[in-house]
């Protein structure tokens, strides 16, 4: 029986049974594990903390045939400060979707446990701008699995979309995985324009750590329905509400092979 010894972040926790619980973790070295906790609820158990949703926590565990079975845990972070705020806290629930949508397989993936970390942590210690931390983490995450909006040019004739473009603005086509321009809108029936600022808004989201994340208020609800059209049009069985029952899904759709 392969023992194992892991960070994980708790992303979903079930009571189970009279002193049990089933945990969600993403792991740093196992990527996405579901294991059994035994005796979690007991007075003095010996996991001591609890083990409540977005906890950050070292643990044991060895590998089942369908749960692997925790036998130690220390919570190193409880998160508490998004747990206990109702704004941060649905945040981090969309965070986690996106996570669990793009991650159904076991391929571990250090990044995606250090991304989810840091954007738990701005979550907790900012007191607004949310959004722009949601909108931040799903771009760095599709990148992460291979799936990087274009959006400094046309996914069809590679025209700059350097702002502004004179007359017209550009446009994002989801199934395309990036921006348009005027001219190639019709590439997609999907294709959405998009308000001026927003590609820049987007790329920054990109490039900057994600504790720097700040999108202008004006185009939070552009930004946002980028963000998420992109997610679904590339999460295995489209919206990661429902991939979030279809555990062990296989990825997401490759959209530009590397
Ligand atoms: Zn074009």
């Amino acid at each position: 029986m392969a023992v194992y010894k892991s960070k994980g972040i708790v992303l979903r926790s079930i009571r189970f049974g009279e002193a049990d619980r089933i945990l969600d973790l993403y792991t740093q070295n196992a990527g996405l594990v579901s294991a059994i906790a035994k005796g979690i609820r007991r007075t003095r158990s010996r996991f001591g903390g609890r083990l409540e949703p977005l906890s950050c926590v070292d643990f044991l565990a060895y590998q089942g045939r369908t749960l692997d079975t925790v036998t130690q845990v220390e919570v190193l972070r409880s998160f508490h400060g998004v747990r206990e705020d109702l704004d941060r806290f649905e945040a981090a629930g969309n965070m986690v979707a996106v996570v669990r949508a793009i991650s159904g397989g076991d391929e571990a993936d250090r990044r995606v446990f250090n991304l989810l970390y840091h954007a738990l942590d701005t979550l907790e210690g900012r007191t607004s701008g949310f959004e722009s931390i949601k909108a931040a983490f799903s771009l760095k995450l599709s990148v992460l699995a291979g799936y990087t909006p274009r959006l400094d040019a046309c996914v069809i004739c590679d025209r700059g979309l350097k702002e502004p473009l004179d007359g017209e603005p550009p446009y994002f086509a989801p199934p395309l995985g990036g921006a348009l321009c005027p001219d190639c809108r019709a590439a997609s029936g999907d294709a959405f324009p998009l308000p001026p600022g927003t590609l820049s808004a987007l790329q920054s989201l990109v490039a900057l750590p994600i504790r720097e994340a700040a999108v202008e208020e004006r185009l939070e609800e552009s930004v946002s329905r980028v963000v998420s059209a992109h997610v679904l049009a590339h999460a295995p069985g489209g919206a990661p509400g429902r991939a979030l029952a279809a555990r062990g899904g296989a990825g997401w759709r490759r959209l530009h092979p590397a």
